[in-house]
């Protein structure tokens, strides 16, 4: 049996979901089918008939999918940035429009005044050209990543790209290295790209998609048990964003028992999954596991990583959050959970700075425990007022009898 290298993992007419291997494929071009009439419904009516030729061409379904998509998204990059690269050229070319493509500029970056507007071909040609060098003189990984950074870090500003410009460098990247054998680096690395990509602009669906097709790659081919946990909390995190948090959760768990058996208690990535894990736990209310666990992990990362690390930081966070969260709270949890935010906040001020997001996140959740503390309190010190009178009042009542 052949084994579909695929992203694209639904039926062309239906959109019933093939996973992998099922299904029936144009012997041509591969475009993939659920069945035979849907296949023959497609090149009677869907216009396959006209379109197999082109698809072949382009060098099968798959890689004519990767050059539509990145078509489409490079169009709407070049059109977010229109105004703002209005009368600029390409900083790699030079010119205002693409010699060969005819694509106007974009910049989606930390690039301010005139630096920083390219084409994404232009950008997408350098990365290739660096990436390709690597390749044919065997420079190793040390300069494969550092070199393969530019599919997504501005050579200018070493910034990220970001929003649209990313999603349409992902597709690009995608499209670059798609055609090649499903266990060649620069593929998988291509499929973290452009799955990192599509979750920029929020097409979690698609970034899904992408994700769980790594994923099984990454098993067929073998690959290390680390990478696949990688691809595994990635797939995770995609879960999550669409809100299916059954599914996430059950992954973050095999995440984080997977890191722990691979890399021991102390691996920082054991540390990170347990985070993701508990987060997940509160988002489906289950504050004591999450409490629990945070119990278990926050000491070690004290000890491994130090008290001011920034994932110290965020797990205290969670564990305050396990704490004021929960319904069933009591005063003693809010108080906790207060005094534990006071200390991370000051910590992260010092540390990472006011601006830092996660010293914005603490602040946050400090101000949302210390009002559930301190309305705990007055409705603790109000129904004490009442047991008190109560109580006056049993004592009053035989007496005046
Ligand atoms: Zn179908
Ligand atoms: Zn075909
Ligand atoms: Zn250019
Ligand atoms: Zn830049």
């Amino acid at each position: 049996m052949t084994i579909d290298k695929m992203i694209l993992t639904q039926c062309a007419v239906c959109a019933t979901e093939l996973g992998l291997s099922l299904g029936k494929k144009c012997g041509r071009c591969s475009t993939r089918y659920c069945g035979p009439e849907c296949q023959v419904q497609h090149w009677k009516e869907g216009g396959h008939d006209k379109l197999c030729k082109s698809i072949k061409k382009a060098g099968g379904a798959e890689q004519y999918n990767a050059n539509k998509r990145y078509t489409e998204a490079l169009a709407v990059a070049v059109e977010a940035c229109a105004d703002d690269t209005k009368g600029q050229t390409c900083y790699i070319c030079t010119q205002a429009l693409h010699w060969k493509t005819k694509e106007g500029l974009v910049r989606g970056c930390a690039c301010r005044g005139t630096a920083g507007f390219a084409h994404v071909s232009c950008l997408a040609e350098q990365a290739k050209i660096l990436i390709a060098e690597v390749e044919e003189n065997n420079l190793g990984d040390d300069a494969f990543n550092a070199r393969w950074v530019r599919w997504h870090v501005c050579s200018i500003c070493e910034q990220h790209h970001h929003s649209v410009v990313l999603c349409a460098l992902g597709w690009a990247c995608w499209k670059t290295y798609a055609g090649r054998p499903e266990e060649n680096f620069s593929r998988i690395d291509a499929m973290t790209e452009l799955g990192n990509a599509l979750e920029t602009v929020r097409n979690h669906t698609d970034a899904l998609t992408v994700k769980m097709a790594q994923l099984s790659m990454l098993r067929r081919v073998g690959a290390s048990e680390d990478s696949i946990l990688i691809a595994l909390g990635n797939l995770a995190n995609s879960y999550q964003k669409l809100g299916r948090r059954t599914e996430a959760l059950n992954m973050y768990r095999d995440v984080y028992s997977g890191w722990l058996e691979f890399g021991g208690e102390e691996d920082r990535s054991t540390l990170i999954a347990a985070i993701n894990y508990a987060n997940c736990l509160i988002s489906l209310e289950h504050f004591k596991e999450a409490k629990a666990l945070m119990r278990k992990a926050m000491p070690v990362a004290q000890r491994v990583l130090g008290e001011s690390q920034v994932t110290t930081l965020k797990m205290r966070l969670v564990y305050a959050k396990a704490l004021y969260y929960d319904p069933g709270a009591t005063l003693d949890n809010l108080r906790e959970a207060v005094t534990t935010l006071e200390e991370t906040e000051q910590t992260a001020r010092r540390v990472l700075g006011g601006a830092h997001p996660v010293t914005g996140r603490i602040e946050d959740d400090l101000q949302k425990a210390r009002a559930a503390r301190d309305a705990r309190e007055d409705l603790e010190t109000f129904s004490g007022d009442v047991n008190a009178i109560r109580e006056a009042m049993a004592a009053m009542t035989p007496g005046d009898a």
